[in-house]
Parts: structure tokens; C-alpha cells; sequence
């Protein structure tokens, strides 16, 4: 079959997709503390996510990412990563990988490495069991840090997303980068972006540029940067006194698009083919339509070549520019 290139000849390669918009905790920059969740018959099944993922894997996506909301909290969602391991065992899948707020990983880990996956990404903002509580609300620190621990022993590698906030765990950065090298974690930062319904003042109030947080890093170590890219918005370096590798996401103060690889799929099957931009396609209605995929294959096809070239957001004039009301949680971080 032809493989997914759009209209600025990107090849399509990586898919996100989120399995459910629910979660355990509520991030304050993520959710609000009561959320609307979306009535379960409009979710995708399993069964309808495992048929959709082998869809793109047969278009040639490499790598496959599930996240969220909370993607472990999904019931049964060991059944659907047991069924996409095939496409390791065969070959045609390189990567399968989780976004996970780790309240689940102890549960899990054992069972993820069992079906081949070799990477996961926690987020963890800050190592106060106090302000964790803060931050995410209902979270409680000491079963992340036993999620993170069990996936350790698992065999797992594991990389932890802290987003960058503002005088929230600025006083954090050397700790959360030593507790990391001891742990041999890999660390990538993130900046908040301007997602969801949520004031602009405390948006640009939480907004800690990395740009900023670098040069602070730059204080203690040296720092080598790594031209590995992605495909995505991460930009890592390496520090040379650890040997550690450590991540930037930076959607705001870079632009990161034109190498872009990869869509999202939400759990309702809306492809979105920018974070940040809200042109959509339905993926759900031809994927019930027929037990055939040839109509959820022109679907994907049809949305791929209507993929923008960028995202719009944009801190630097005095309010948040293309700030878009979809939250992290709904479009799959
Ligand atoms: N629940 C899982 C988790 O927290 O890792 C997966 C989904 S979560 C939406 C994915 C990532 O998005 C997390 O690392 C989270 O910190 C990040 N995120 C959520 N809202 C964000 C925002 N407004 N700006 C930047 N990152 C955000
Ligand atoms: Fe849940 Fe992840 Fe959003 Fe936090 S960032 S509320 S853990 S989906």
C-alpha cells in the first residue's frame, strides 16, 4: 500500500493515540477538578482501537504511542496491547510505547514489558509529595514513585515528562535532574501550552520558558546538544558531568513542525492532524460503517492530505495567540 505522505511530503510514521479521555487525577493545567467526560457508547472499542491502529500500521506508521487521559485506567486495556504486539513480533510495528501518569504502573509494568514494550513515559512535575498533590490534584506521589520503581524492575526504560512551571518547580530542576541520573531515567522538560479552558492570565502566569530553564541548567553543567530529532517538538542534549540525556519540548518558543511525523487519534476517533490546530476527520463513522477497511483507509487518507503545515501558538504578544480550547487530555498528549 502507499505510505501516508501529506501535502509538505512528510511521511506519516507515528501514530498517538488515546484509548480514553478519563483519568485518576486532574492535572490543574490539564483538567479541570469536574470533568464532563464523554458518554462511554461514544468511545472506540477495543476491539475498533486494535482495528484502527493495524489500519495505520498497514500505512506504514512505525511507531504507535498510547496515551490519554489516564490510558491505564481503561478497562481491559491489557487486551488491546496483547493484541497490537503482533505487529512487533512481525516486525511492522518498531515501537510501541505508553504515556502514563504512573498511578497504574505498578499494576502493569510486568505485563507491558510482556508485550513488548520497552519504553515509557511518566509524568512527574515534581518530587514534593505536597506539591504533587497540588499540581495534580488527586494524585498521590508514592504510588507514582512505586509505579516508576516496578517498572524499573520490569525492565522497562523510563523517561520522565515534568512540564515547566513558574514558580511551581522552577527551585526543583537540579533535584529532579539528580533524583533522574540516580534513578538512570531519561528527563524531558515541557512547556505548558495554551490548551483547554482556562484563563490566559494564569496560562502566562504558569509559562516557565525553556529557553530559561536551560541557561539556569547551564549554571552546573555543561551542556552537549544532540542533533537526534524526533519528528516531534523534543530537542535533547546530554549532559556531559552525568552523562545524562535530557529532553525539550518547546511548541512555543521553536517551531518544530516542519519535520513533523506523526497524527493523533482521539478515543472517540477523531484524527487530529495538528495538536494545535482544530481541523479534524471522523475516523469512527467509516470505522463502524464496514467491517472492511477500505472506507477508514480513504478516511486517513483524505484527512493526511489535508494536514497543515504548523501550529499557531504564540506567547510572545501580550495575550496567548492560537491558544485552541481542546485540553491534553481529549486530543492525547
Ligand atoms: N495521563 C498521562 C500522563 O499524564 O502522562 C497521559 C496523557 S497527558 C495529557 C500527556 C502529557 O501531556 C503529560 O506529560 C502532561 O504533563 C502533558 N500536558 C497536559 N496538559 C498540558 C498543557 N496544558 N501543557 C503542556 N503539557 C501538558
Ligand atoms: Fe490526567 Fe495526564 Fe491530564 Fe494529569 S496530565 S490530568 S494525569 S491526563
Amino acid at each position: 500500500m502507499t505510505p501516508l505522505v501529506d501535502p509538505f511530503g512528510r511521511a506519516i510514521s507515528y501514530l498517538r493515540l488515546s484509548v480514553t479521555d478519563r483519568c485518576d487525577f486532574r492535572c490543574t493545567y490539564c483538567m479541570a477538578e469536574h470533568m464532563q467526560f464523554l458518554p462511554k457508547r461514544d468511545l472506540l472499542t477495543l476491539e475498533e482501537l486494535e482495528r484502527l491502529s493495524s489500519a495505520f500500521i498497514g500505512l506504514g506508521a512505525r511507531r504507535l504511542r498510547i496515551t490519554g487521559g489516564e490510558p491505564l485506567v481503561r478497562k481491559g486495556i491489557m487486551t488491546l496491547f496483547r493484541s497490537l504486539s503482533r505487529h512487533l513480533a512481525t516486525g511492522a510495528l518498531d515501537e510501541l510505547t505508553v504515556t502514563t501518569n504512573g498511578s497504574q504502573l505498578a499494576r502493569y509494568a510486568a505485563e507491558l514489558a510482556e508485550c513488548g514494550v520497552r519504553r515509557v513515559n511518566v509524568s512527574l512535575d515534581t518530587l514534593d509529595a505536597k506539591k504533587f498533590a497540588e499540581i495534580t490534584r488527586w494524585g498521590h506521589l508514592p504510588q507514582v514513585l512505586d509505579g516508576i520503581a516496578a517498572a524499573k524492575a520490569a525492565g522497562l526504560s523510563v523517561k520522565i515528562n515534568a512540564v515547566a512551571l513558574k514558580g511551581f518547580n522552577e527551585d526543583e530542576l537540579f533535584t529532579l535532574i539528580e533524583w533522574c541520573a540516580a534513578e538512570g531515567h531519561d528527563l524531558t522538560f515541557i512547556e505548558v501550552m495554551p490548551m483547554g479552558e482556562f484563563g490566559e492570565a494564569v496560562r502566562l502566569d504558569q509559562y516557565w520558558p525553556l529557553s530559561d530553564l536551560r541557561a539556569r541548567l547551564a549554571t552546573r553543567y555543561t551542556i552537549n546538544a544532540l542533533s537526534e530529532r524526533t519528528g516531534g517538538p523534543a530537542s535533547y542534549v546530554r549532559l556531559a558531568e552525568t552523562g545524562q540525556k535530557i529532553g525539550f519540548i518547546t511548541p512555543l518558543t521553536h517551531n518544530f513542525c516542519e519535520s513533523c511525523n506523526r497524527v493523533r487519534v482521539t478515543c472517540t476517533g477523531e484524527m487530529f492532524m495538528c495538536l494545535g490546530q482544530e481541523d479534524m476527520a471522523d475516523l469512527r463513522a467509516p470505522l463502524r460503517a464496514d467491517t472492511d477497511d477500505t472506507l477508514l483507509v480513504a478516511a486517513i487518507r483524505a484527512a493526511i492530505a489535508r494536514k497543515p503545515k504548523g501550529h499557531d501558538f504564540d506567547y510572545s504578544r501580550a495575550h496567548v495567540g492560537g491558544a485552541i480550547s481542546r485540553t491534553m487530555s481529549h486530543t492525547g498528549g
